[in-house]
This record gives structure tokens, C-alpha cells and sequence, in this order.
């Protein structure tokens, strides 16, 4: 079996696919100011395009799918997609990055599709700033979704909240009651910069001074991971069902053992985050090209893939897509 190796030995075994650029919340650290340009509906992958991809890449060692977005779910029938990536030989772990809002209607019908693993985006819990920070007035409907994705029995349920200066991070010890009674993983996220995306020193929380506000109440367990590809920094604390973690990219990353390649909702490949560069695979489908060759254009995009990422301030500056558009 071929094998996603990059140049520095990393070995590549989780796809990200983005599913739609379009989103029914505007949330001021992922969307631009601006807005973006969306793509035509024409130039979205298809269910069936995405799945022949997604085989192809079962094929070349990935083992893990994550659908994410723009909002997955405002992707119609997107449980079908599920349903049908479910069934691809290799694939052990298919997850999804959801915002919530449309969650109570399909919760039940992930899990019947065999989605694996949920995470649900929530940075606050007073509905007043949920509005301020996405734009729309949503935050009954995300709640309802959390409990119906508890109430369908979805195998790993994550909640992720990025933390921002003077915007959420009063609220870090609310976060951590909240999960007291619900077997829920709540990641803390470092908030990243993107060109546009509101990002300053101000706002950076750094996990050091997440873990010191949540250590003045609570004593936190190190839980040790055996994933050598695993990013998260996981904590346990006494008498809490949910388990706490944080995700730090820009203070500690964790560029020497990643393991993600990321597919756009209109078929690029890219190979970081915080790398411009992109391989479109979309016309090469259309063309009927042959799959050996397809598979020769996504190795020659993981070759090309930097070691790392540069530091915050430069992420601010750099032409990128925006987040909303690659897929977090
Ligand atoms: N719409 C879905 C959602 O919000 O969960 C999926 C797409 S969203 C881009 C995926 C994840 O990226 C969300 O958890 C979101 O909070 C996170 N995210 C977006 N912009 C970010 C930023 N600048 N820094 C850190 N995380 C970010
Ligand atoms: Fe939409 Fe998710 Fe970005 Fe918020 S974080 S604007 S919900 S894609």
C-alpha cells in the first residue's frame, strides 16, 4: 500500500474534508469582516466526488475522517455522506466539527450513519455574548443539539470553546461545571490568527494562564495519551464526569508528529493550515483521471508540506484562506 509520507517522515493518516464554505453563523474569529466569496454550488465536490476521493485515500493509509466546514450540516443530506464514508474499508474513525445549531434534528441520524466522534463548537454560555460572538441568536438551539448528540449515544462527544481575551475567558470555570455531570471532553482552543480574522495579542490566551485560572478552584489530573499523533492536552479532575483539555497551537505546537491533510469543499488539497499552497483535484476528477495519477498529485502535496508553521504574528499577515473556507 502506498503511504502519505512527507519529506520530513511524517506519515499521514488523517483526512479532513470540508464539506461547504457556507455557514449559518458568523463567527467574528473564523469568518473575515468582509465576508467571503463563496464558491459556486458547481464547483463543490460531490457526495459521489467526495467519496471517490475519500476511498482513494483509505487506499493510501488514512484511517481517520473528519467532516467539517462552513457548517457541515447546512450541507444537504449530509447523514448520506456519513452513511456511505462509514463504509469504506480502512476507515476506523469517522468524526465531525459542527456548530450545533442544526444539531437536534440529525443527532440520531449521525449516530445511525455511524459517525464516531462529534466535537461541538460553544465559546460561551450567556446567550447575550453567544450572539455577539456569532452574529445570530442561536445558543437554545446549540444547547438542545448538545443534548440531543448525548441523548443519540455518539461514542466520543467533544465540545470546543476558543478561548478569548476579554470576550470568554471569564468563563473558563463555568465551561468546567458544565461538563460536571456530562460525559463530554471540553477542549479549550488557542485562538489562532488568520489574515482578517480580528486576531491581536490581547485576545491570546495562552493555555498556561487557561490552565492558572482553572487551577485556582480545581486541581487538574495530566491524563498521558497513547496517540504519538494525539494534539490535545488532556486533564482529569476529581468528581468530574467530562474531561478537560487544551489545544495549543500557536504556544506549543505540535508540528513534528502531525498526521492531517485537508481536503476544501471545492476539492483542493491542503497539506497545513497555515500554508497557502494548494493542489486542486477537482477537474482531474472531472476529466476521468485515472487514479493513479490523482494519487500522485496528493503525494506531490504532502512532499510539499513545511515542517511547521511561523509565528502568530506572521499567521496574521500571511494570504491564506480564511478558516471558515479551509475547514477547521
Ligand atoms: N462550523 C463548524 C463549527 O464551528 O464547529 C465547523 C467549522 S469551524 C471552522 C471548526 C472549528 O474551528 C470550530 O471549533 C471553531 O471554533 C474553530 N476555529 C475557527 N476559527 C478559529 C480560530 N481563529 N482559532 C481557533 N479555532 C478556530
Ligand atoms: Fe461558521 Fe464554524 Fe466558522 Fe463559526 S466557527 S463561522 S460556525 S464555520
Amino acid at each position: 500500500m502506498k503511504q502519505l509520507i512527507d519529506s520530513y517522515n511524517r506519515k499521514h493518516t488523517y483526512l479532513r474534508i470540508s464539506v461547504t464554505d457556507r455557514c449559518n453563523l458568523r463567527c467574528n474569529y473564523c469568518m473575515p469582516h468582509g465576508g467571503i466569496q463563496l464558491k459556486k454550488r458547481s464547483e463543490m465536490l460531490t457526495f459521489d466526488e467526495i467519496e471517490q476521493l475519500s476511498r482513494l485515500f483509505a487506499s493510501m493509509g488514512i484511517n481517520k475522517i473528519r467532516l467539517t466546514g462552513g457548517e457541515p450540516l447546512v450541507r444537504k443530506d449530509l447523514p448520506e455522506l456519513v452513511q456511505r464514508l462509514a463504509n469504506i474499508p480502512g476507515i476506523r474513525t469517522l468524526g465531525m466539527t459542527t456548530n450545533g445549531v442544526l444539531l437536534k434534528s440529525f443527532a440520531h441520524q449521525l449516530k445511525q450513519a455511524r459517525l464516531t466522534n462529534l466535537n461541538i463548537s460553544l465559546d460561551t454560555l450567556r446567550p447575550s455574548r453567544f450572539e455577539m460572538i456569532s452574529g445570530k441568536q442561536h445558543f437554545n438551539d446549540v444547547i438542545d443539539g448538545i443534548y440531543a448528540a448525548l441523548d443519540a449515544g455518539i461514542q466520543l462527544l467533544k465540545l470546543n470553546v476558543v478561548v478569548m481575551g476579554g470576550i470568554n475567558d471569564d468563563e473558563l470555570l463555568d465551561f468546567v461545571e458544565f461538563v460536571q455531570d456530562k460525559p463530554i471532553n471540553i477542549r479549550f482552543i488557542e485562538y489562532m490568527p488568520f489574515k482578517f480574522n480580528q486576531w491581536n495579542h490581547a485576545k491570546f490566551v495562552s493555555f498556561r494562564r487557561m490552565m492558572e485560572t482553572i487551577s485556582e478552584k480545581y486541581k487538574l489530573e495530566p491524563v498521558q495519551s497513547t496517540d504519538e499523533h494525539y494534539v490535545a492536552k488532556d486533564y482529569w479532575i476529581s468528581g468530574l464526569l467530562g474531561k478537560i483539555s487544551f489545544i495549543t497551537s500557536i504556544s506549543d505546537h505540535f508540528c513534528g508528529t502531525c498526521n492531517r491533510i485537508r481536503l476544501t469543499a471545492d476539492g483542493s488539497i491542503k497539506s497545513c493550515l497555515f500554508h497557502s499552497a494548494e493542489i486542486n483535484l477537482r477537474s482531474a476528477l472531472r476529466n476521468g483521471t485515472p487514479d493513479d495519477v490523482i494519487s500522485e498529485m496528493i503525494q506531490s502535496a504532502i512532499t510539499a508540506k513545511p515542517f511547521g508553521h511561523p509565528a502568530a504574528e506572521e499567521l496574521a499577515q500571511i494570504e491564506n484562506r480564511s478558516m471558515i473556507q479551509i475547514g477547521g
